[in-house]
């Protein structure tokens, strides 16, 4: 957002828990910093290890916008960007192979974020340079094809591993115990980690695809009207996204099963996909002469941004993200 300037306080960070989420009985928090030319970046997370299959993400971000605190700040200003991302927590635990033959996983992608400092960048930098040395020197012996498994062994051997070894039960004891005493038991196990003491070992995960319930169990959820000032529709803000992909090309979401949204997903989660997506690419329409209320999926596929959650929410696991044609995707400015 650029907002007015007698707000704009260049390096304030103001990061929230909880709210709106507890209201759902998930998980997440926001944040707002101030970053250069009179802009904020300013954003919302929810775990999506949620349960009742009524929320949407994208919602609860509108809602969090509506706090008094942030809206203050919002008031006068005026959205200039917008994107969503998945944000991949699992930890150290989690971290998979990290080289293969040709290739290696570095930065963000596998997954080095340091949970509880919301934060990774340090530690995608320096994975970076790390497979910097290990590609430099295996292109100084001829062997540009091989598979780099000195810089998968460096890295485990690097401070990336020292420091997500100390917090990697954080996110597991809080999906385990919930936001309250989840925090109180990560923090307790940080500080025991940090004295040689590891009390719970390394705790697993289990998928967000399976930790969604039936629809029946949960009660909907009567999310506000966007106000056009603060909060706003779906394809109003993918515009701000500008995503783009070529015409003509077959679509990059791949469904496993194509029976499985309107078989399965529908009846039983009440069609999650068409909430959880943030740029909403999954809408379930009616079938043109179809009996009764029959409904199929539609999926805008243009409209995506990338954000991956498709591939780890579907309730059933049946829908596979791969890379558009063209370079397609978000374009973010200042990015
Ligand atoms: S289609 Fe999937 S990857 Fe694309 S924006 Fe929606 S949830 Fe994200």
């Amino acid at each position: 957002w650029d907002i007015d300037p007698a707000k704009h306080v260049p390096g304030r960070v103001l990061h929230t828990q909880g709210w709106p989420l507890s209201e759902s009985e998930s998980w997440g928090g926001g944040f707002l910093y101030h970053q250069a030319g009179g802009q904020v970046a300013l954003g919302f997370v929810t775990a999506l290890d949620y349960k009742n299959p009524h929320v949407s993400p994208y919602e609860e971000f509108q809602r969090w916008k509506q706090h008094p605190a942030i809206r203050a700040i919002l008031e006068g200003g005026k959205r200039v960007s917008y994107g969503a991302r998945v944000i991949n927590e699992g930890g150290w635990q989690s971290v998979p192979h990290l080289a293969f033959p040709g290739g290696v996983l570095a930065g963000c992608s596998a997954g080095f974020v340091n949970v509880p400092r919301i934060k990774g960048s340090h530690t995608a930098m320096k994975s970076g340079m790390l497979a910097a040395e290990a590609i430099v020197a295996a292109i100084a012996q001829g062997e540009e094809g091989a598979q780099l498994d000195g810089y998968e062994a460096n890295l485990r051997e690097s401070w990336i591993a020292d420091e997500l070894k100390l917090v990697q039960n954080a996110q597991p004891l809080v999906a385990k115990f919930g936001g309250a005493l989840g925090t109180v038991l990560a923090g307790a196990d940080m500080w025991a980690r940090y004295l040689k003491v590891n009390p719970f070992g390394a705790m697993a995960h289990h998928t967000d695809a399976e930790a969604t319930g039936r629809a029946d169990l949960y009660q909907p959820i009567a999310y506000p009207k966007p106000d056009g000032i603060i909060s706003f529709d779906r394809l109003t803000s993918v515009s701000f996204s500008f995503t783009n992909h070529e015409e003509d090309q077959p679509c990059h979401l791949k469904l496993t099963d194509p029976s499985v949204p309107t078989r399965i997903n529908l009846p039983r989660y009440a069609g999650p996909e068409a909430r959880y997506c943030p740029a909403g690419v999954y809408e379930f329409v009616d079938v043109p002469g179809g009996e009764g209320d029959a409904k199929r999926l539609q999926i805008n596929a243009q409209n995506c941004v990338h954000c991956k959650t498709c591939d780890i929410k579907d309730p059933t696991g049946n829908i596979t993200w791969v890379a558009p044609e063209g370079g397609g995707g978000p374009n973010y400015p200042n990015m």
